[in-house]
């Protein structure tokens, strides 16, 4: 359901380590990704463009910095003015950054959950959004259609999953860093609901590829998989150490996980503190 609202609201990305033949991960670049749809950015962050035949869709602007690059890559792709800008959800490392887009008329787009946030914690480079879904949505130029799913309480609470009609390529923005863990611990992160919203994913057979808004793009299908399978595990391995009555600083540094997620980027650095947010959960219940 879609509701037009009349008002008018940085994290340090964990540097993982890369071969030498890797091309720059922090270089910006755009990859088609078919039917119009494209993903741009780099390592720390990533947006979609979708570009239709009268118009453009983006999502997450990011930064000042970020957005200005964004409209340089969507200029290189097409003439037609951007006319939708959709945020992924509330935080900061996505959502600021889009003035260039709302002087140029674009419509900006959230959930409804993200406009408390936002109030509560206004930014001068945020553009607050002219429309909200509650349920989820849909957003279309000429050409392309976007689904706004919106799985409830997950990464935060007001977290949209996109995917273009016509597409395979489903964006997930913070639920899955593939083949890493992300930002070991973010305070407002569920991680039940989590977990249940990535199962809800895994059950739709309509997507292939996932792109992230972090981490390499695309993904294959079992990059979302592996990022359940780590949660879980991650669970487990905090539920036994508590017990066997681990206190947190006990657990720090104790925790191990299965052999599979002993290669995922931020193993040996983030682990730690993505466990001390499980502990808290068992703590106080949430
Ligand atoms: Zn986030």
């Amino acid at each position: 359901m879609l509701r037009w609202i009349g008002i008018i609201a940085a994290l340090a990305w964990p540097l993982a380590s890369f071969s030498q033949d890797d091309p720059d991960p922090f270089a910006d670049s755009t990859t088609e990704l078919g039917n119009g749809a494209y993903v741009f950015g780099n390592f720390s962050a990533r947006s979609m463009i979708w570009v239709g035949e009268d118009g453009v869709i983006v999502s997450d602007p990011t930064s000042t910095r970020h957005a200005r690059a964004l409209r340089d890559a969507v200029a290189a792709l097409t003439d037609q003015p951007i006319r939708y800008v959709i945020y992924s959800h509330q935080h900061w490392d996505h959502s600021l950054g889009g003035q260039i887009f709302k002087d140029d008329g674009a419509v900006f787009v959230s959930h409804q959950a993200c406009i408390k946030h936002w109030q509560r914690h206004p930014h001068d480079e945020l553009v607050m959004p002219d429309v909200t879904v509650e349920t989820g949505g849909r957003i279309s130029v000429t050409g392309q259609t976007i689904q706004l799913r919106y799985h409830g309480p997950n990464h935060g609470d007001c977290m949209l999953v996109m995917q273009a009609d016509g597409s395979d390529v489903l964006y997930v923005s913070d639920l899955v860093t593939p083949f890493s863990l992300g930002l070991g611990f973010m305070p407002d992160y569920d991680p039940v609901e989590w977990i249940r919203t990535l199962k809800e994913l895994e059950a739709d057979p309509g997507w292939q590829r996932m792109v992230g808004a972090h981490g390499s793009a695309p993904a294959p299908r079992d990059a979302l998989a592996q990022r359940r399978r780590y949660l879980e595990a991650l669970m487990v391995a905090v539920r036994k150490g508590m017990d066997q009555g681990k206190r947190l600083d006990d657990l720090y540094g104790s925790v191990e996980l299965p052999e599979e997620f002993h290669s995922l980027r931020g193993y040996d650095t983030q682990l730690a503190r993505a466990a001390e947010r499980i502990y808290y959960y068992y703590l106080m219940g949430w």
